[in-house]
């Protein structure tokens, strides 16, 4: 029997990251067994469902790259099978009709079968509810729509589904879902529910945590093979300390035994550095373009930029970006001369005792090399500070803060040597007449 998953999203807002891990999981576990992955649009609350939530689901699909088997399913298109399945549960005594205190009309009630359900969940393991917990529920309301429940479980009879891999707040749907299988008279799918993303406090992740739909993250400028990777392995180890793997690695791997039931945290910054990781492999063209990008939405790279200049600070940040929203504040100092100072490190560093006289010192020495390259640059740092009897950080430090206003950056020497002579030494300048106080000059 070949494996059929499917996701299938309500489409009534943005698409959380909870949801679209469901997606990835199923979507590994049809690439590794060779089976389908399909989608099926669960649009039946026609008020709570748009046009622009389903875009938005097949836009989230597309941006991570989870391609399904065949054309969507929609739900509402389903409507007649749903029909004829009440109809054959209703002959052969599974469902009944009658009044629900609360709804005007008739409703339609499948009859639970009186006794124990119990199945076995690929992560969470033996789940069991006794007889009288499980009672007769609705499955068509008075105005003739079907519920939830009941459109589901259709839904996967008709589309040949066996797998059920979907998150664990629907664990108690499945006791009723298992029923409804059964009194169809079809095979009861396998069932795996995932554990639910949480946040620092062990609540379940939401918007108010941070960016918790797949739009914030490509809105924001994270690679898509970074969140497929980073939500892969939210829930599921596959052993050893391998954390950066291509697809092909993870479909290879993927196995329910590995996925945890205990609930997954969401860690931001272990995220952004794994984006980070992923921005690494990027071809430099394709770095640049989402660099420069990131700058001009920020309005951090000023018209008429050098473009050999841009390409310089580029490869220098190729390697220490972790995430492109971060960048602008990172490097505006490379394109501008009025960018902001870090007072705390400027404090720290520029107003420390005996800064002032060093810097002067290493702008004299600066301004007498005549190469203005990281080596050079990096040696007349070194002698100065030697002469001085002086930790280099003496003075890399000011330097670095005068030449860009920030305490953290690319490696001194090579950014000296990108910022070029002209602004190294106008910056030390400024900063000496800024910040020095009596001492410049000294
Ligand atoms: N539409 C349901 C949801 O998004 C489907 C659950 C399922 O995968 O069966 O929660």
């Amino acid at each position: 029997m070949s494996i059929r998953v499917r996701f299938a999203p309500s489409p009534t807002g943005q698409v959380h990251i909870g949801n679209i891990r469901a997606a990835i999981f199923n979507w590994l576990f049809a690439r590794h067994h060779g089976g389908e992955f399909l989608l099926r649009i669960e649009d039946t609350d026609r008020e709570r469902s748009t046009a622009e939530a389903v875009q938005g689901v097949l836009d989230a699909l597309a941006w991570l790259g989870l391609n399904y088997d065949a054309p969507p399913v929609y739900q509402t298109a389903q409507l007649p099978r749903h029909q004829e399945a009440v109809e054959q549960l209703l002959r052969a005594g599974h469902a009944y009709r009658g009044s629900k205190g609360d709804e005007g009309g008739e409703v339609t009630f499948f009859r639970m079968p009186g006794t124990d359900i119990t199945f076995e969940d690929s992560v969470k393991g033996t789940m069991s509810k006794k007889a009288e917990d499980l009672k007769d529920f609705v499955i068509v309301r008075s105005n003739g729509t079907p519920v939830f429940h009941l459109a589901n479980v259709v839904d996967d009879v008709t589309m040949g589904i066996t797998h059920v891999i979907r998150g664990d707040d629907h664990v108690e749907n499945t006791f009723r879902h298992i029923a409804l299988f059964r009194a169809l008279g079809v095979p009861v799918p396998a069932y795996a529910h995932l554990p639910m993303i949480v946040n620092a406090q062990g609540k379940p992740y939401s918007k108010r945590d941070g960016a918790a739909f797949v739009g914030d993250f490509r809105a924001k400028g994270f690679l898509p093979e970074a969140l497929f990777n980073f939500l892969a392995l939210l829930g599921w180890s596959p052993g050893g300390d391998k954390e950066i793997m291509t697809r092909r690695e993870m479909i290879d791997l993927f196995e329910f035994k590995q996925v945890k039931s205990s609930p997954a945290q969401m860690d931001m910054r272990k995220f952004e550095w794994m984006n980070g990781e992923y921005i690494r492999l990027l071809p430099e063209e394709d770095f640049r373009r989402q660099f420069r990008q990131a700058l001009e939405s920020a309005g951090a790279l000023p018209s008429g930029t050098d473009e050999l200049y841009f390409n310089r600070v580029a490869t220098l940040m190729h390697s220490r970006t972790r995430s492109f929203p971060e960048s602008p504040a990172l490097v505006a100092f490379f394109f501008r001369e009025d960018f902001a100072w870090d007072e705390k490190v400027v404090k720290k560093r520029l107003h420390k005792p005996g800064a002032a006289a060093l810097l002067a010192a290493m702008r004299e020495r600066f301004s007498g090399l005549d190469c203005f390259t990281a080596d050079p640059l990096e040696k007349a740092l070194h002698a100065l500070a030697a002469d001085k009897g002086v930790e280099i950080g003496e003075i890399i430090h000011p330097v670095r803060v005068a030449v860009s206003g920030l305490g953290v950056g690319p490696g001194l020497f090579e950014m000296l040597e990108v910022l070029g002579r002209d602004r190294v030494l106008s910056r030390l300048a400024t900063a000496l007449a800024l910040h020095g106080g009596n001492e410049s000059g000294a």
